[in-house]
């Protein structure tokens, strides 16, 4: 495993690899890594010959200054696991102003309204940053494949709407969401949790389960209803969202057409720690 922290060098590195290595996987990932992200380096392993793993907290997709400083940071311990587990990988770790040169900022991008649904509506320019830290990794990268998980399907998304604007091509994949035993949708923020918080917040895979379990039936509206109102109603929670929505342009629905997809998505705070996971209804 080699991990790189300078743009050059890693250019420098990927043009001696890609004499052996024909496809190149890229995933990006903002550190403090558990099971979730392993997955996706394993799927990226299996489909392409050269892997290379970011770690990069990238500020411009913070809305929240607090959040943003918040988030954990554990390089070294980040770099020990990979080495554990995985061989032959670049990890590329660079520091923001590598990134970012003169200044921090966000390019704006238009992708066909999927910025403004969910996550949109909380996290102000969200989706820009996103766009832009992708734009920039993908361009330094070249990368033939991109892999990012389905627990951030909205992102995933939008990154199969960027590398259409940017025209670039790159075979974006969606990998399944990697949960605890208990449900809970690996995450980063986890860790935050209290033990306590940590068992409550298995509610939101329990009420994404029970919404796939009638959805179809006569009961999907009453079940939906009903798994709001147990966030709404609970003082440890504050609910942002909670819908069902297109697959494909996440406008959200209630009524449903028996040839396309549908996925319920969930967005709640529990003990300061803000939480998304979503699941395919059909
Ligand atoms: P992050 O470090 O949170 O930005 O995540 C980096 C990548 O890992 C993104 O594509 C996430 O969707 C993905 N990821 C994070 N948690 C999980 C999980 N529990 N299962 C699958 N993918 C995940």
């Amino acid at each position: 495993m080699t991990t790189v922290k300078t743009r050059n060098k890693l250019e420098q590195l990927l043009k001696e690899r890609q004499k052996s290595s024909k496809i190149v996987g890229l995933v990006p990932t903002m550190g403090a890594l558990h099971q979730g992200h392993f997955s996706l380096i394993e799927k990226a392993q299996q489909e392409t010959d050269l892997v290379v793993v970011s770690i990069f907290v990238n500020p411009t997709q913070f809305d929240n200054a607090s959040d943003l400083q918040k988030y954990p940071r554990e390089l070294k311990q980040d770099i020990d696991k990979l080495s554990n587990h995985f061989k032959d990988i670049i990890v590329f770790a660079p520091l923001p102003e590598e990134i970012y040169e003169e200044q921090i900022a966000a390019e704006h991008f238009d992708f066909d309204g999927i910025e403004n649904q969910m996550e949109g509506k909380y996290r102000d320019g969200h989706f820009d940053g996103v766009g832009t830290i992708l734009k920039k990794l993908f361009t330094i990268i070249n990368p033939d494949k991109a892999f990012f998980g389905e627990k951030d399907y909205q992102q995933l998304m939008i990154v199969k709407k960027l590398v259409e604007i940017i025209d670039m091509p790159i075979q974006v994949i969606g990998c399944p969401i990697n949960r605890e035993e208990s449900g809970l949708a690996r995450s980063s923020r986890n860790k935050r949790l209290s033990a306590e918080d940590r068992e409550k917040a298995t509610l939101l895979f329990k009420s994404l389960t029970n919404i796939k379990a009638d959805f179809g039936t006569i009961y999907a509206l009453k079940t939906y209803k009903k798994a709001k109102e147990d966030f709404n109603t609970n003082s440890d929670f504050k609910l942002d969202y909670l819908i069902i929505a297109d697959a494909k342009t996440l406008v959200p629905c209630l009524d449903f057409d028996d040839d396309r997809k549908y996925r319920a998505f969930i967005a709640a705070e529990i003990g300061g720690v803000r939480l998304i996971d979503n699941m395919a209804l059909n």
